[in-house]
């Protein structure tokens, strides 16, 4: 098989681990993989084919392609290259829908909540004179402020007082989520990997000294962690209602049970793969394979290519 991998890392940059990771096991299992630079693809309009060149050639023929959409600006404008190659029939997973869900934690809140699954309260405000009504119905200070737009814990902060908010919340932005803080969880919260509805590693992630964001860019740390039924569950659900074929899924434990905070359409795994025996990397590449396979039974063969 040939597996692409669908980078939106810039192009000085070198690959990640994860990708090389997905390399490795592509080719431990007999596969050819290659990794495709967002950043090197044209797309054409003209009626004819080809409508996607790579480094100026015809976009070669893969018979699957994993994407990494690790894109935080923008997000619509680069995961159009995602589209453009359902479009033309690639098999690939993450895809475009199921992307731009993620990416908005408006609307990832609104999916999950929609789908009961449990998720801390949370508030959309949209003007100043919302913001009393909005912080006493998550039950007072602190409270975490969200832009709906963010990773790697980058706009996710904890306010203690209204006139921290207030001085905050300086409306250049068009919405602020507003939500619980999640006091129990004291830093901590679980990385669920899922894969093809299977739950295929996890990890406790702790934030380090001083910091309440447990994710790993800002200095957390994973550790093994046993995952109860529910908080599978509940990781499944998710991944479910988000339409994604793998996804991390971060749970913390609540006073209430577990409470989904987000949901990641292109994980990282190496912390994950570091702390526990799971090969995520592997998983992948065995998912794409086969999600390969069932597609050429239904399709009769990929179409894209020239
Ligand atoms: P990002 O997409 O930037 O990682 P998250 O919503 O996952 O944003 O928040 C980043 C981190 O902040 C989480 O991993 C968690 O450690 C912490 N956090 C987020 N929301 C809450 C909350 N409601 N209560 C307590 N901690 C939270």
């Amino acid at each position: 098989m040939k597996i692409g991998i669908l980078s939106f890392r810039s192009s000085n940059n070198h690959a990640s681990k994860e990708e090389i990771r997905i390399k490795k096991e592509a080719k431990l299992a007999g596969h050819t993989s290659r990794i495709f630079r967002a950043s090197r693809f044209q797309m054409v309009y003209d009626q004819h084919s080809p409508w996607l060149l790579y480094d100026g050639k015809p976009f070669p023929k893969y018979d699957v392609v994993i994407t990494r959409p690790s894109v935080l600006k923008n997000v619509d404008l680069h995961v159009a290259l995602i589209e453009q190659m359902e479009l033309m029939g690639v098999p690939l997973f993450n895809d475009y829908h199921s992307i731009l869900k993620t990416k908005n934690k408006i609307k990832t809140m609104q999916i999950l909540d929609h789908a009961a699954i449990p998720i801390p309260k949370t508030v959309v405000i949209r003007r100043p004179e919302d913001i009393k009504q909005a912080v006493k119905s998550l039950g007072g200070f602190p409270v975490i402020v969200k832009h709906p737009v963010g990773s790697f814990g980058s706009g996710v902060i904890i306010v203690e007082s209204m006139r921290g908010l207030q001085s905050y919340l300086l409306w250049d932005k068009p919405m602020y989520l507003l939500q619980e803080y999640v006091k129990y969880s004291k830093g901590k919260d679980i990385r669920i990997f899922v894969i093809n509805g299977q739950v295929v590693g996890s990890m406790m992630r702790s934030a380090k000294k001083g910091e309440f964001r447990s994710n790993i860019e800002l200095g957390g740390k994973g550790s093994v962690v046993d995952i109860t039924p529910e908080e599978a569950n509940i990781a499944l659900r998710s991944v479910q209602a988000l339409d994604l074929k793998y996804g991390g899924v971060d749970v913390m434990r609540s006073k209430a049970g577990p409470v989904v905070l987000e949901v990641n359409s292109n994980p990282g795994f190496k912390e994950l793969e570091g702390v526990s025996d799971s090969n995520i990397a592997g998983a992948l590449v065995e998912y794409a394979v086969e999600y390969a396979e069932r597609r050429t039974q239904v399709n009769g063969g990929s179409l894209n290519g020239v």
